[in-house]
């Protein structure tokens, strides 16, 4: 594999991993740390949705802008600084060939582009990203535009999977792609099942469900067969949590002791909650982790919540 470009914050996800953290300094648990998730900026989608037209790109995106900017700008206060921020998903609304995309892009990395040196930023994929049904032609443009739609990466002796959901969504279009990653995920759980990690975490965009494993299918969870079948991989390998969007709304539940985490969205509110982030500290013992609305975030440090969220049981 070649070496990254140098300063390319956007493309860090390469070759299956994350240039940021080299496994093999990475190995070992090393103490406590925190890192930051968010989802859904959608660039577009709160215009789209207040004309009543969620399938158009919508062709305004300030107030998306202005609550990502708010979102780095509380990230980049932040001290001690978080180990990453990850994003899950829908980055933009605009679907693959749709207008605007390219705009709305453009106008994401450039607010991102702000982001502090030392904070890496790891990108998950959405339905927007990839269209509901993805191609093996979405899936390559998002590869070059985000880095790898799926990847495994350390940090301090844990492991992060990051995954392709739009994949156990609907692969019709592109089964190849699909059987590739099973393959690949399979490998990586069988690292976490041998429990040669402290802890494993997944983010990906689509939640396994939304508030219990046996609820019924709808838009926002994944349909129930591969949600059942996926929560039992995941919890025979040992996997803590589960990070997610989508939702635009803070949910989640537990399976057989795995944590199904869904984060509200950065942008677009579809129930009542604010526009924020979630603060996740990983001790030696548990994944902890709290949502913060953006003004909450910047305006308090995190140090105190950090130290009660480490004692937290
Ligand atoms: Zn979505």
């Amino acid at each position: 594999m070649s070496a990254p470009e140098v300063g390319n914050i956007f493309h860090r996800a390469r070759g299956r991993t994350l240039d940021a953290f080299p496994e093999e300094k990475e190995r070992e648990w090393k103490g406590p740390f925190y890192f930051i998730q968010g989802a859904d900026p959608q660039f577009g989608l709160m215009k789209a949705w207040s004309t009543g037209d969620c399938d158009s790109s919508g062709d305004e995106w300030g107030q998306e802008i202005r609550l990502t900017e708010q979102a780095v700008e509380a990230i980049n206060k932040l001290n001690p600084k978080p180990k990453f921020f990850v994003l899950c998903g829908d980055l933009i609304h605009a679907m693959p060939g749709a207008r605007w995309r390219k705009e709305q892009t453009q106008d994401l990395q450039r607010v991102l582009a702000a982001i502090h040196a030392a904070v890496p930023l790891v990108f998950v994929s959405g339905n927007h990203d990839l269209g509901n049904s993805p191609t093996a032609q979405s899936v390559a443009e998002f590869r070059e535009t985000w880095g790898d739609d799926y990847f495994s990466f350390w940090v301090g002796g844990v492991l992060f999977l990051v995954l392709n959901s739009q994949l156990f969504y609907d692969a019709s279009k592109c089964p190849a792609l699909k059987e590739a990653q099973d393959r690949w995920l399979d490998e990586q759980l069988s690292v976490a099942g041998q429990r040669r990690c402290q802890h494993a975490i997944i983010f990906q965009h689509i939640p396994l469900f939304t508030q219990d494993v046996e609820e019924d299918d709808d838009y926002f969870n994944l349909a129930k067969s591969v949600r059942r079948e996926l929560a039992d991989k995941f919890t025979s390998a040992g996997i803590k949590a589960v990070f997610s969007g989508h939702y635009h709304r803070n949910a989640g539940g537990t399976v057989q002791g795995l944590d199904m985490v869904v984060t509200s969205a950065i942008g677009c509110q579809l129930g009542t909650d604010t526009h924020g982030l979630r603060v996740v500290v990983v001790t030696a013992e548990k994944v902890v982790h709290r949502y913060y609305s953006l003004d909450e975030l910047r305006e308090k440090g995190l140090e105190d919540d950090l130290m009660d969220l480490m004692k937290e049981k």
